[in-house]
């Protein structure tokens, strides 16, 4: 391809990217393919001779956009949002133009530069305390990381480095080995999945807390937790609070978490990953109360705050202790922390790194301070509106609210929510997922995409009302009790689930007879 066929397929492309945005709305929200559809629509192999632009670009929507889930049609509410922006794509693509690694402050000073100067402007729009700050005196700084799993692990093999460091100073008879074989990690049980791998991964066994019936962690569970290891001859050694709960979005409290970290001299992460973009707005600061006893802190730009993945911005308060956790240049130890110009190399699992930082750049310029608190604070209202139409109608109930994520029911057994998340699936006009709350079967409305408007969480809801009249109109007829029985054989025979979602679809009353039997 030359220069000329490039500029061709690139304008070309904006426009095939800028009509998808704008027609998002007329797609369904899920696909309709199966798994394996794809592999029978492109070659075995590689094409023997080259392929013209528009060749590839004609099969974009038959081959890739059939097998697409619209992360960002307004009626996509499923998981949390992912982030896209004009300025974010753009972003992105000049970080391809001009393809360099940044790994060290060499080899591609703006690359690094750039992103010192980001992550200074985003931990000041957050309100993050001076001292996670490039710009702060001390040995504080920021990093862009691919994800906030990455981060929470990264902070775990840091805050172990750093442990048995400590621990040998006093005991120098003590091998590595014996110490890191005795350190415990501690989340709730509401943490996110990855959380639980950052132990796995890091080989630090990572206790789940009990949460309490908000979900949220408190510091006198840590703190009975953290007694009783200490006298089993365990060495507590990191904690990750959560600032808004993949599931329901709660808050640990932050401030109880960190005293008993500070007492214990346990590093502490704070996993914000989506709602961490909510403190832009001065309003919903008071959550992170606390926040000052972190060790460190990591939320996704590229969740909330309209960068394009991948973006998710990590703070140290002293970056002196990543880089002794991950400089294998042992030389280079004395040189510690280098203030405007880190080797990024240092901070992170991964030698080679993007320039990520520009699409960061064009988000924040193009948007400004005002520009992302309203977006946030327009999608929570979107959020509290559907809130309201939930608790208008009395065949429902809330179970919890927080941010731009609604988790609700249907009142009675679960069986009924149950139903309607299974039958809003099937007819694909909306994307809903469900979770546990206190013990219920809920269903999680997230507002996501940035083009989602009263008119889409109106439509969401008309169509949550039509599913339900359904369920419930004919709850006392022969087919549905057959329906609602399968299901609960389906809960307590988990073998059967397949063939009886099979009976389902049919609708074939005499085979879900029989399979109940
Ligand atoms: C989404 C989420 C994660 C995972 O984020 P990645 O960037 O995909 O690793 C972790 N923690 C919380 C609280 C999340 O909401």
């Amino acid at each position: 391809m030359d220069t000329q066929q490039f500029r061709e397929f690139g304008k070309a492309m904006v426009d095939y990217i800028a009509d998808y945005l704008d027609n998002i709305r007329e797609r369904q929200v899920l696909p309709s393919v199966n798994p394996g559809y794809l592999q029978t629509m492109i070659p075995k192999e590689v094409p023997q001779s080259g392929e013209n632009w528009k060749e590839i670009m004609h099969d974009i929507e038959k081959i890739i956009m059939p097998g697409i889930t619209h992360w960002h049609s307004p009626n996509f509410h499923a998981y949390c949002p992912t982030a896209n922006s004009y300025p974010g794509i753009v972003g992105e693509m000049l970080s391809a133009g001009i393809g360099c690694v940044g790994f060290s402050w060499v080899s591609s000073p703006a690359c690094t530069e750039l992103e010192v100067a980001m992550m200074n402007w985003l931990g000041k729009l957050l309100g993050l305390p001076e001292e996670f700050l490039n710009c702060s005196d001390g040995p504080g700084g920021g990093i862009i990381q691919g994800s906030a799993s990455e981060s929470t692990l990264i902070a775990l093999l840091t805050a172990k480095e750093k442990k048995v460091r400590e621990i040998r100073t006093k005991n120098p008879h003590l091998t590595e080995a014996d110490i890191k074989g005795k350190l415990v990690a501690y989340s709730s049980d509401q943490a996110n999945s990855s959380v639980e791998k950052s132990g796995l991964l890091g080989s630090m066994p990572m206790r789940l807390l009990t949460a309490d019936n908000t979900g949220s962690l408190s510091g006198t569970t840590l703190m009975e937790a953290v007694r009783k290891d200490k006298e089993d001859g365990f060495i507590p050694c990191y904690v990750v609070a959560t600032l808004g709960t993949t599931g329901t979005c709660a808050f640990d409290n932050v401030e109880e978490l960190g005293l008993v970290c500070k007492e214990e001299g346990i590093w502490l992460h704070i996993d914000a990953a989506y709602a961490g973009s909510a403190f832009v707005c001065p309003e919903y600061r008071h959550l992170m109360k606390g926040v000052e006893y972190a060790d460190s802190f990591d939320f996704n730009p590229h969740k909330w705050m309209l960068v394009n993945s991948d973006c998710s911005a990590m703070w140290v308060k002293d970056a002196r202790y990543l880089v002794e956790a991950f400089n294998v240049d042992r030389i280079y130890l004395k040189h510690q922390h280098e203030g405007f110009a880190p080797d990024y190399r240092h901070w992170q699992i991964s030698l080679g790194r993007r320039f990520r930082a520009l699409k960061l750049w064009f988000v924040l310029r193009s948007y400004g301070v005002e520009g992302i608190q309203q977006h946030i604070r327009s999608q929570i209202a979107l959020a509290n509106y559907f809130e309201d139409l939930v608790k208008s109608d009395s065949r429902f109930e809330v179970a919890t609210s927080n941010m731009g994520l609604v988790c609700f029911r249907l009142k009675g057994p679960d069986v009924l929510t149950q139903t309607l998340l299974d039958r809003l699936t099937d007819r694909k006009n909306i994307y809903v997922i469900p979770c546990y709350y206190r013990g219920q079967y809920v269903i999680r409305f997230v507002v996501c995409s940035r083009f989602t408007e009263i008119k889409d969480i109106d439509y969401g809801w008309n169509e949550i009302c039509e599913v339900s009249t359904q369920i419930l109109e004919n709850g006392l007829n022969k087919e549905n009790f057959g329906f609602v029985a399968i299901l609960e054989e389906e809960k307590t025979i988990g073998s059967l689930q397949i063939s009886s979602q099979k009976c389902r679809k049919r609708k074939n009353q005499d085979m879900l007879m029989e399979r109940i039997k």
